[in-house]
C-alpha cells in the first residue's frame, strides 16, 4: 500500500505555522472595507476601533472565517495576538479562546495576550495581563516600550516580571526606529539571558534593524543570536524590512509571518504561508531551490521553534509538545511537482495531515483514491 504521503504529482511539505495573526482585528470574508491610509501606531488604533465598533460581525465569526482559510492552506499551528486594552478588557481573548476550543482537532494555537494600546498608559491593563494569563492565554505580549508607553524598563518589567511567574513565553511588537528600538532590543536580549528564557521569547517587527549601519547591525544580530531572541517579520513595506540574511547568517531564529490580513493595518494577505515564503524567497533572491527551500522553513521549522513545537537550538531545549513534528504523521500535500514549484505557484489544492490524520483537503483525499486516507507510515 502506497501512503497519501507519496502520491505522484504532490509534494509532501512539513507543517505550516503563521506565528503571528491578530484573529480579532481580521475583515477577512467580510465585505471589503476601503483601507484608510496609515498613521501612527496610536493613531490605526483609533481607526480600528472605530471600525470594529460599527462592524456586524462578531470576533467569532471574523475569526472563524480566517481560521477556515489558514486551515485549508495547510496551517496546523498558529500564534494569535489578541488585544487587551482598557477599552476590550478580556472580551476579545474570552472569543478567540472559545475558538481555539473549537478548532482543536485542526490546529494548535499560541493565544497572546497583547497590550494594543500599551501597558503603563493604560488604566486596567498591567492587571488585565495577568487575569489574561490566568484564563488561559499562552504568551505575554509587549508592544513599542518607549515610543507607546514611555518607559522601557517599566513596560519589561511587567511583561518579563509576568512571563516569570507563569513560565510563559514573551511576544513583542517592535516598530521602534533605529537607535530607539535598538536599544529596546538589547533591553530584551539581557531580560531573556537574565531570566534564563533562551528560545522562549520573540520581537516582532524589529523595524530598527533595517535602519543599523553594517557594525551595528552585526552586534546586534550576535546580541540577538547569543540570547535565544527570535525575530518574525510580516516583510512589510520598503524601508523597515529586517536584513533576514544578516539575521539567519548570524544564528537568530527568524519567521516569516502574516501579522494583519485584510484588517485596519493591512489590506494585504491571503492567509497563505506559502504567499509569505516565495515573498521572502522574492525580495532575497533566493531563486536556486536550496533558496526556495530555506524560504520553506521560515514558515515552517523556524516558527515551530518559536511556538515550542520543534526543538530549539541553540540553547531553547526541547519542544513543549515532547515530540517534534512526525514527517510521516504531520504534513502538508500540495499539488505540486516540487517544494519550488509550490512555493511560487501556491496551488490552492492541498492535502494538510496532522497527527495521521486528514483535517483540511478531504475532497482531494477523496479523489486520489486512496485506502485507507490516512497519512500513515508507508
Ligand atoms: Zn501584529
Amino acid at each position: 500500500m502506497t501512503s497519501l504521503r507519496e502520491t505522484p504529482g504532490w509534494v509532501a511539505l512539513p507543517p505550516l505555522v503563521d506565528a503571528h495573526v491578530h484573529l480579532d482585528k481580521t475583515l477577512f470574508g467580510s465585505r471589503w472595507i476601503p483601507h484608510r491610509g496609515s498613521g501612527t501606531v496610536a493613531d490605526r488604533v483609533r481607526v480600528e476601533e472605530q471600525t470594529l465598533a460599527g462592524h456586524p460581525d462578531s470576533v467569532s465569526v471574523r475569526g472563524a472565517r480566517l481560521l477556515e482559510r489558514l486551515s485549508s492552506r495547510g496551517v496546523t499551528a498558529l500564534r494569535s495576538h489578541v488585544d487587551i486594552t482598557d477599552v476590550t478588557g478580556l472580551r476579545h481573548l474570552e472569543e478567540v479562546l472559545a475558538l481555539r476550543e473549537q478548532w482543536t482537532d485542526r490546529l494548535s494555537m499560541d493565544v497572546v495576550a497583547f497590550p494594543q494600546r500599551g501597558i503603563l498608559r493604560q488604566d486596567t491593563v498591567a492587571g488585565l495581563l495577568r487575569d489574561a494569563m490566568a484564563a488561559g492565554a499562552d504568551t505575554v505580549g509587549g508592544l513599542d516600550p518607549t515610543d507607546f508607553d514611555g518607559d522601557l524598563p517599566g513596560h519589561l518589567d511587567v511583561v518579563f516580571g509576568l512571563a516569570a511567574e507563569t513560565g510563559s513565553r514573551v511576544d513583542i511588537h517592535l516598530h521602534e526606529p533605529g537607535a530607539t528600538g535598538d536599544v529596546a532590543l538589547a533591553a530584551i536580549a539581557d531580560r531573556t539571558t537574565e531570566l534564563g528564557l533562551a528560545g522562549r521569547v520573540v520581537v516582532s517587527h524589529a523595524f530598527c534593524l533595517a535602519d543599523l549601519a553594517p557594525s551595528a547591525l552585526a552586534a546586534s544580530a550576535d546580541r540577538l543570536a547569543s540570547a535565544g531572541v527570535g525575530i518574525h517579520t510580516s516583510l512589510p513595506q520598503l524601508g523597515v524590512i529586517p536584513p533576514v540574511p544578516t539575521l539567519l547568517a548570524a544564528g537568530v531564529n527568524v519567521a516569516v509571518v502574516s501579522d494583519n490580513i485584510r484588517d485596519s493595518w493591512s489590506p494585504y494577505g491571503r492567509g497563505d504561508p506559502l504567499e509569505r515564503a516565495c515573498l521572502a524567497g522574492y525580495l532575497f533572491g533566493w531563486n536556486t531551490d536550496d533558496g526556495l527551500e530555506r524560504a520553506l522553513s521560515l514558515v515552517t521549522s523556524a516558527p515551530s521553534r518559536s511556538l515550542g513545537l520543534q526543538s530549539s537550538d541553540p540553547g531553547g531545549g526541547p519542544a513543549d509538545s515532547g515530540r517534534d513534528p512526525d514527517p510521516f504523521l504531520d504534513y502538508v500535500l500540495v499539488r505540486a511537482d516540487s517544494i519550488g514549484e509550490a512555493i511560487v505557484d501556491q496551488p490552492g489544492a492541498r492535502i494538510v495531515v496532522r497527527a495521521g490524520r486528514v483535517v483540511a483537503g478531504q475532497e482531494y483525499a477523496d479523489t486520489l483514491q486512496q485506502a485507507p486516507v490516512t497519512g500513515s507510515r508507508p
